[in-house]
């Protein structure tokens, strides 16, 4: 196995001069030299043949024995020097200092075809960021990274790759609930892959601790590697970055807006400086289309990350990076602009994306109307969001407001117990939508065509993540491979998948790992 090892970050950024993997707070640095922790006996359980592609290997290179080694961290090439990178974030609202890579280690940057990836082990032991914890992943959240990455990439949502899912064959002992019944479980290992890694809280770390210097060296290699187009950093510079991260930020959003994807723990060392979707962990799917919706237990208080406030949460999370760069550009004035536009082009983004939904291509000043209406009447009873919007595709522009219901109400949680009422209220609706219908193109079947490139017919229900989860923790690993093929084709029939096609099932209704997930990972 060759790869073109192409290594910039540990390169030319400045280093932790101790190479002792001991916790502590790291300062003027931007990452620690750490050796990955050698597994009892890792097991390759599943590797994406797109993203071996992206890095120049082949279907014979992932058979090999040495693939397994290096991607869980028990053989390291000469050339690599694995670091773990220092960063702080404000979590849930609040400054928690130092975190950093606690159980990543990057492995160097791989170039094939012009293009630089960061390879990243997830759960390969401890790291001088580790704090308390033991650097270890379990299986059950490194399946759902490694499935969840892969899906959002198929569905056209900016984010991280994974080369690779395995098990390290050590148990990890965690606590899923909280409630002091720690088990052991089994633990694994997933190899991610993005131009870059860095955060939001990369940033936030020097200017909390006035390193300025090194604050400076770091964005100006965010710029000179990520951002090259901007020009040499200069003040505007900086600018031109930030309103860049800014709309990223704001179309990685309005993407998990579209296909119903809530993240969980959008703190700012969640945030990607790239404007991926980053750090997997209690993620889930819109199944009831419902603005309260959060999949994180800790956060059922005050669903600071729900459903509906994601974008508001990017704003608030970009103005923490404002401050962070603030002291290069000393001027309070230009970087609030940049958050302001971020409030309106919010309001046009998402209409628009809100009227590929329902297929309008064309605007009307009544649209913004149609659209909250449509959304308030999602709202009245549980109405599963993937198959409410395949289904709205279906109507024809010559149904009747009754027959065109009878499609929709399919995605219904609770049919029978439908009131009257939402029944009334869906049917006015349909009746504006069919009227403005008639206003763009009358073709039933180009209009479903299109519906159906922005609309995912399978997404990674949480229930199938946890199917996946249940066999594997049986030692059946089939499912995997099953979801990892259905979901690279996400907007396509695939009638052979059907079944995937489906309401959540009344089991998975209250049951953790699928309404109910946990950081603890
Ligand atoms: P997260 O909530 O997963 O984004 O993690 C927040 C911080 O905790 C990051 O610095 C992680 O690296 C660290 N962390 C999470 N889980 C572990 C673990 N098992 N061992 C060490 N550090 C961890
Ligand atoms: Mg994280």
């Amino acid at each position: 196995m060759k790869l073109n090892l192409q290594d910039t970050f540990n390169k030319e950024l400045p280093s932790d001069p101790i190479i002792e993997n001991s916790r502590r707070q790291v300062s003027n640095a931007c990452y620690s030299y750490v050796k990955p922790k050698k597994t009892k006996e890792p097991k390759l359980l599943h590797s994406s043949a797109e993203v071996q592609n992206l890095l120049g290997l082949t279907k014979e290179d992932a058979a090999s024995d040495e693939f397994l080694q290096v991607f869980t961290g028990n053989k390291v090439f000469k050339e690599m020097q694995p670091y773990a990178m220092c960063y702080g974030g404000h979590q849930f609202g609040n400054w928690a200092g130092q975190l950093g890579d606690g159980r990543a280690i990057n492995l160097g940057e791989v170039e094939h075809n012009n293009n630089s990836w960061a390879l990243q082990l997830k759960g390969a032991g401890p790291t001088p960021y580790s704090r308390t914890a033991d650097g270890l992943a379990v299986l059950r959240s490194s399946i759902r990274e490694y499935l969840c990455s892969e899906a959002m990439f198929h569905l056209g949502v900016p984010t991280t790759r994974a080369l690779s899912l395995s098990l390290s064959g050590d148990d990890v002992l965690r606590d899923i609930l909280y409630n002091g019944n720690p088990a052991y479980e089994k633990g694994a290992i997933v190899t991610r892959v993005a131009p870059s890694f860095l955060r939001f809280g990369n940033y936030e770390i020097f200017a909390a601790r006035e390193e300025i210097t090194t604050l400076k060296t770091l964005i100006d290699y965010t710029i000179n590697h990520f951002y090259k187009h901007l020009g040499k950093p200069s003040k505007q510079v900086y600018l031109d970055f930030f309103k860049e991260v800014a709309d990223k930020t704001l179309d990685m959003i309005i993407h998990w807006q579209r296909v119903g994807f809530v993240h969980g723990v959008m703190n700012t060392d969640n945030m990607s400086i790239l404007g991926l979707s980053i750090d997997y962990g209690p993620y889930g799917w819109l199944e009831g289309y419902d603005y309260n919706w959060t999949p994180n237990t800790t956060d059922r208080q005050n669903k600071r990350y729900r459903y509906g406030n994601q974008a508001n949460m990017g704003l608030w999370n970009l103005l923490k990076l404002a401050n962070a760069i603030y002291p290069l550009i000393e001027e309070t004035a230009p970087l609030e602009s940049v958050l302001e536009s971020y409030k309106t082009d919010f309001e046009k983004k998402y209409h628009k994306m809100m009227c590929s939904k329902i297929g309008l291509e064309n605007n009307f000043d009544t649209d913004g109307q149609l659209i909250n209406e449509l959304e308030n009447t999602l709202h009245l009873t549980e109405t599963d969001m993937t198959i409410f919007f395949r289904n709205l595709a279906s109507i024809s522009i010559n149904d009747s407001s009754e027959a065109a219901y009878k499609k929709i109400s399919d995605a219904f949680y609770d049919i029978p117990k439908t009131k009257e009422n939402t029944k009334t209220k869906w049917l006015a609706w349909i009746e504006s939508y069919l009227n403005r219908l008639k206003k763009e193109t009358q073709n039933d079947s180009e209009r479903k065509k299109q519906m159906n490139l922005v609309n995912p017919k399978y997404v990674l229900r949480n229930y199938m993540a946890q199917l996946a989860i249940d066999a594997a923790d049986n030692s059946d690993y089939s499912l995997i491979d099953q979801f990892y093929q259905l979901l690279k084709k996400p907007y396509d029939e695939q009638p052979e998948f059907e079944k995937w096609f489906a309401k959540r099932p009344e089991w998975a209704k209250n049951k953790v790992g699928c309404s109910m997930l946990s950081c603890s990972s």
